[in-house]
């Protein structure tokens, strides 16, 4: 019978005998391999070049090109290198066994055959070749990832050059204008010096954003504690009401009474909060509305940061989490920042095992809704 956790795998069996070759190919079959047949080692070489099998089964002993030489052939070709071949050997002397390895066999089998020992051998290779190809395929996921990574670096780093050099320009500027100062120009000291600490400001946001995102993507800075997740939505709300109303936005928020305890870094969940409350009111005009909210329901806890602001259009929503990316619209634009707010938001959340997502409608407002699991 077929072991039920190896899959059917190809067999070629070369022999120039044909009772062998029949006897191993009902033997193999039964087992539920695909069996093909060669009756000498041209004709071996042939059905491999047609289709490569999982492994081969090889008569020493045959009339033109023998066991040994075919063996060779295979292993000298790059696509025939990594078939393992298993040598039939009617000898019995260690020194055509010890040829048979030298020539790349891997293994050997005696004639006349035990059938179990047959069975056995052939098993063990193929658990080799299918554990060879898991490792391989590892192999592969990692080489994409890695590749994928570091075509993220690539793109971060040149993203950020670019848009670290118009503050620092600025600074530039400032510093020249500093130096040129007549006496009577004194009084333009406050503006200039206003003008670099802004261009730092930028320079030092956009650098702490990229190193906090890169983090957040290796993932190892979480400090997880029992944390009452209710009281972080209250803080993050009560520290953008200044800002609310300076910009003439209501800030409302709708919480349950009691404690909800999540296991969640609260450090990181409070800037996910800030992150999108101070958004939405960048966002929304002078007038408009934020409301933030949170609810358990179905083992999840489910915060609401919805406002009635610009809205995000149905293009943009698809890529609103990538690292750099704003809104081209020029209501949006008019905002400053580095479009990196959001990916750090999703990293966290992410990191925490949630979901984030948004719903939105131009001129209308958007929603963001976080789903944190219970456990
Ligand atoms: P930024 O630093 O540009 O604010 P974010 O990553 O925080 O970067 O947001 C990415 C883009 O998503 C923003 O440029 C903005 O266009 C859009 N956006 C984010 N939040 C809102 C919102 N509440 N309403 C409308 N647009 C939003």
């Amino acid at each position: 019978m077929a072991q039920a956790n190896i899959k059917a795998s190809r067999i070629l069996i070369v022999d120039d005998i044909l009772d062998n070759l029949n006897m191993l190919t009902d033997l193999l079959v039964e087992e539920g391999h695909e069996v093909k047949m060669a009756m000498s080692g041209k004709e071996a070489l042939k059905a491999v070049k047609e289709t490569p099998p999982d492994l081969i089964l090889l008569d020493i002993q045959m009339p033109g090109m023998d066991g040994y030489e075919v063996c060779e052939t295979l292993k000298s070709q790059k696509e025939t290198r990594d078939i393992p071949v298993i040598f039939l050997s009617a000898l019995n002397e260690t020194r055509d066994i010890l040829r048979g390895f030298e020539v790349g066999g891997i293994d050997y089998v005696s004639k006349p055959f035990q059938f179990r020992e047959v069975v056995a051998r052939v098993q063990g290779q193929l658990n080799q070749v299918q554990q060879r190809r898991e490792i391989a395929a590892l192999h592969e996921k990692d080489r994409q990832q890695f590749d994928q990574l570091s075509k993220m670096r690539e793109q971060y780093m040149r993203q950020s050059v670019h848009d670290l050099k118009n503050p620092l320009t600025g600074v530039m500027l400032y510093s020249q204008t500093l130096r040129m100062l007549e006496e009577n120009e004194f009084h333009k000291l406050p503006e200039i010096a206003d003008g670099i600490e802004v261009s730092a400001r930028k320079m030092h946001r956009l650098i702490t954003d990229l190193l906090d995102l890169a983090q957040m993507q290796i993932g190892d800075n979480l400090s997880i504690f029992a944390t009452d997740i209710v009281a972080i939505l209250k803080k993050s709300v009560k520290s953008n009401l200044i800002l609310a109303q300076d910009e003439s936005i209501e800030l409302t928020l709708a919480i349950p009474d009691e404690k909800i305890i999540l296991q969640i870094d609260g450090h990181q969940m409070e800037r996910v909060f800030d992150n999108l409350i101070s958004n939405a009111i960048k966002y929304t005009l002078a007038g408009g509305k934020v409301h933030a909210s949170l609810k358990q329901y179905n083992g999840y806890v489910e915060i609401l940061i919805e406002d009635n602001g610009l809205g995000i259009p149905e293009d943009d929503i698809p890529h609103l989490f990538e690292a750099f990316y704003r809104v081209k619209k020029p209501s949006h634009k008019t905002k400053t920042g580095s479009g990196l707010g959001l990916s750090i938001v999703e990293a966290i959340i992410h990191q925490h095992n949630g979901k984030i997502s948004v719903e939105s409608a131009i001129d209308i407002g958007s929603t963001f809704i976080i789903h944190l699991p219970c456990t």
